[in-house]
């Protein structure tokens, strides 16, 4: 089965993050859910299942 990287926030613990700049200078991520913006998140891998919610 086909696997995916999910990015969950290190606060709040949702995977409601975006990229919210990318360059040559790093990453950074913001979280939908409590605003947080880091160069942190938390990355675990999942099984890329078909699931409308
Ligand atoms: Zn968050």
């Amino acid at each position: 089965m086909k696997k995916t990287n999910l990015q969950i926030c290190p606060i709040c613990g949702k995977p409601e993050t975006d990229l919210y700049l990318g360059g040559y200078l790093g990453k950074l991520y913001v979280c939908r859910k409590c605003g947080y913006i880091g160069a942190l998140v938390m990355e675990i891998e999942v099984e890329n299942r078909k699931t409308s919610q």
